[in-house]
C-alpha cells in the first residue's frame, strides 16, 4: 500500500494526502490548495510564529516520524501559549529526502495531527521541497486580546512555573546514552505545551510576563529580566522536580538542580504576577522565586546567594 519512496509518490500527491488527512476547522474559508488560506479572524490580536527543526541539530536522525510530527508542532504551540494566546491555524513547510518512505511521511503527519487534534487547531496550508535532510518548519497563528509579553516583570512579582522542569533535558541525556528511563525520553519526544494554562492566564489579566521554558529556566529568565529591565532571585530549594527526574539523578549521581536550572525544552511557562497569583486557577503553579530591581539572576541555596552566570542553549556557541 504504501510501500513507496517519496520520490515515486511526487508533489503533487503528496499535497493531496496531507490535504485528505487534515480536516477544514473552524474560521477556515479556504485551507490547502489554493495560493493562500483564507482565515476568519476575530477581533483581538492575531499572534503568528515560525519554528524551523532541522534533523542533526534540533533532533536525532533516530527520532521517530510521530514524534517529529508532534514535537514541531508542540514547540510552536507553547510559543503562542507563552503568549497567553490560543492557537487557531496551523502551516507546514517540509523539506524531505526522496529516499524516505511513504510510511514516514504518514507517521510523521499522524503525530502532527495528533497534537493539532487535542487543541482544535486546522492545518491551513504549507510548502513542500525535496532536500538532503529533513527540515520541519512550523507556523501557528493565534489570538489574544491582551498578549503577555517578556517585558512586563515589575519589582516585587513572584516567579511562577506551571510544571516541573529538568525531565526533558534529562530524557535527553538517556537518549544520547543508551539509558532506560521511558517516562523522562517521553517528555524529552513528547512534550505536552500549555494550551488551556496559556489561555486561561490571558484571559485573567493578571500576569505581567511570560515565557516558555525551550532554552532552560535561567536562560529564559533572563530574557524576561532584560526586556524587562529588571533582575530576580531563584529559591533553589522551590524548584519543582518530578519524582522521575529525582529517581533518574540519584540512580545515576547527577544534579537535578543542574538539569532544572539549566535544561531546556520543557515547554512549562515561566511567569510573573503578584503573590495572591495561584488562587485564580484551578491548575498547579509553583512558585519559585521574585522579580528585584537591577540586572542579574541570583539563586538562593542552602542559605547562600550567589550570581548564575547563563548556560542556556546557544545555536551559534
Ligand atoms: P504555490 O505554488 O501556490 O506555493 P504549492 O504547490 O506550493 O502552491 O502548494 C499548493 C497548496 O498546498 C497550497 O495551498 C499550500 O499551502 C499547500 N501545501 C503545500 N505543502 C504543504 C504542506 N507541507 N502541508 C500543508 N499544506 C501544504
Ligand atoms: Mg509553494
Amino acid at each position: 500500500m504504501n510501500s513507496k519512496r517519496l520520490g515515486e509518490v511526487g508533489e503533487f500527491k503528496i499535497i493531496e494526502k496531507i490535504r485528505e488527512k487534515f480536516l477544514k476547522g473552524s474560521g477556515v474559508e479556504v485551507g490547502i490548495g489554493d495560493d493562500t488560506a483564507v482565515l476568519k479572524v476575530s477581533n483581538s490580536k492575531l499572534l503568528v510564529t515560525v519554528d524551523m527543526l532541522v534533523e542533526g541539530v534540533h533532533f536525532l536522525p533516530s527520532i521517530s516520524p510521530a514524534d517529529l510530527g508532534w514535537k514541531s508542532l508542540a514547540v510552536s504551540l507553547s510559543d503562542i501559549s507563552a503568549m497567553g494566546g490560543k492557537p487557531l491555524f496551523s502551516l507546514l513547510s517540509l523539506s524531505l529526502p526522496s529516499h524516505l518512505p511513504e510510511k514516514w511521511l504518514d507517521d510523521f503527519l499522524a503525530g502532527w495531527r495528533e497534537l493539532a487534534e487535542l487543541f482544535g487547531v486546522s492545518l491551513v496550508g504549507g510548502d513542500l521541497t525535496k532536500g538532503e535532510r529533513i527540515i520541519v518548519d512550523s507556523i501557528v497563528l493565534g489570538e489574544a486580546e491582551k498578549p503577555v509579553l517578556r517585558s512586563g516583570a515589575r519589582v516585587g512579582d513572584r516567579i511562577y512555573l506551571t510544571g516541573s522542569i529538568g525531565d526533558s533535558s534529562a530524557g535527553l541525556h538517556c537518549l544520547e546514552r543508551g539509558l532506560d528511563y521511558p517516562n523522562l525520553i517521553r517528555k524529552h519526544l513528547r512534550p505536552m505545551p500549555r494550551v488551556k494554562e496559556g489561555i486561561r492566564i490571558g484571559e485573567s489579566g493578571k500576569v505581567h510576563s511570560m515565557i516558555d521554558i525551550s532554552d532552560g529556566l535561567v536562560g529564559d529568565l533572563a530574557h524576561i529580566c532584560e526586556e524587562s529591565g529588571v533582575g530576580a532571585v531563584i529559591y533553589s530549594d522551590k524548584l519543582p522536580l518530578s519524582a522521575d527526574l529525582l529517581t533518574f539523578c540519584r540512580e545515576q549521581a547527577l544534579s537535578a538542580k543542574e538539569f532544572a536550572l539549566f535544561g531546556g525544552e520543557d515547554y512549562e511557562l515561566l511567569l510573573t504576577a503578584e503573590a495572591d497569583l495561584a488562587e485564580f486557577f484551578e491548575f498547579p503553579l509553583y512558585e519559585i522565586g521574585e522579580i528585584r530591581e537591577g540586572g542579574g539572576i541570583f539563586l538562593h541555596d542552602n542559605g547562600e546567594e550567589k550570581p548564575i552566570e547563563r548556560r542556556g542553549f546557544d545555536h551559534f556557541r
